[in-house]
């Protein structure tokens, strides 16, 4: 019974610290419920941005879009990337080698699929972005791949 109980202790000390993290890392602005979001956006917008999915590669619109401007995130508009630091990467996503505002994009372990990953996600309103690695060209040598129904272009 004892075991039981100090388990039952820990499984809720763990998720209050998850919890309590969560709401310091996202500064959620924007507050809405996953139904909301769900009603908002297209099904595939939905999967990609609030349940962490990936677009097939070289199916999305920026891709290949070399216009100035910025990227904003199509969950809220915060400014994501630069035009300036957009590259060909290959990959099949559209890259850049970094952020414009750093405060708009937060960072995250992802170990799922057997790998470790960086995931990034807009510290705004927490949507998924795509993720960070660590073999883009110089100054950086970051690469920010990411998904294009994650971004929204603007001049
Ligand atoms: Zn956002």
């Amino acid at each position: 019974m004892k075991i039981i109980i100090t388990i039952t202790v820990l499984l809720i000390t763990t998720v209050n610290i998850y919890a309590q993290s969560d709401k310091k890392e996202m500064n959620k602005d924007v507050k809405k419920t996953e139904q909301q979001w769900a009603k908002e956006f297209s099904t595939e917008k939905y999967q990609v941005l609030r349940q962490c999915g990936t677009e097939a590669p070289f199916t999305g619109k920026y891709v290949n879009h070399k216009k100035d401007g910025y990227y904003y995130c199509s969950g809220c508009g915060s400014k994501l990337f630069s035009s300036k630091t957009k590259y060909d990467s290959g990959s099949g996503w559209p890259s850049f080698y970094a952020l414009a505002d750093s405060s708009n994009v937060i960072e995250i372990v992802d170990e799922s699929l057997g790998m470790t990953r960086t995931e990034i996600k807009c510290a705004n309103c927490g949507s998924h972005l795509g993720h960070v690695f660590k073999d883009g060209p110089n100054p950086t040598g970051l690469r920010y791949c990411v998904n294009s129904i994650s971004l929204e272009f603007g001049e």
